[in-house]
């Protein structure tokens, strides 16, 4: 497979992944997973939380795609690099821009960056599994802008 295919399908894969990752985040980890998900929604007693169990899985998911698609330029490669690349994006924006787990200095003033951290402090409104909102992490509807007009 070519670069520019390789490169089309990381781009889906990517795309695909917030998808997923909001339906992942609404019915499995509000639901049957909420086990491991509420540890990021209770206050944190240190900096491990067992909620990032399910980042260390798609870390090795898409390690072991990169690695077996690069042996033989098949399609597992593109959707490895897809998967690592949203990983990357979600590290940054979740767990550093929105909660801070490395301390940087720097204010975003991005309109959509502070679209994307209001949601996301409108989803850890609620401490329970039930009733929240704004499953995305990299998505958030115009609702969410800072100038709200109900
Ligand atoms: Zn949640
Ligand atoms: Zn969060």
């Amino acid at each position: 497979m070519s670069v520019f295919q390789q490169g089309g399908i990381a781009l889906l894969t990517f795309v695909l992944m917030e998808v997923w990752a909001w339906w992942v985040h609404k019915y499995l980890l509000h639901g049957p997973l909420w086990f491991l998900h509420r540890t990021h929604h209770e206050p944190q007693k240190g900096w491990w939380e067992w909620n990032d169990l399910v980042s260390l899985l798609y870390g090795a998911l898409s390690t072991g795609l990169v690695i077996y698609g690069a042996q033989g330029q098949s399609w597992h490669l593109g959707v490895g690099i897809g998967i690592a690349l949203y990983g990357l994006f979600y590290f940054f924006f979740h767990d550093i821009i929105i909660h801070r787990r490395i301390k940087i200095r720097y204010k975003f003033t991005h309109p959509y960056v502070l679209r994307l951290i209001r949601a996301h402090k409108m989803h850890h409104k609620h401490m329970q599994r039930d009733n929240s909102e704004a499953f995305g992490f990299l998505y958030a509807t115009r609702r969410y802008n800072i100038k709200r007009v109900d």
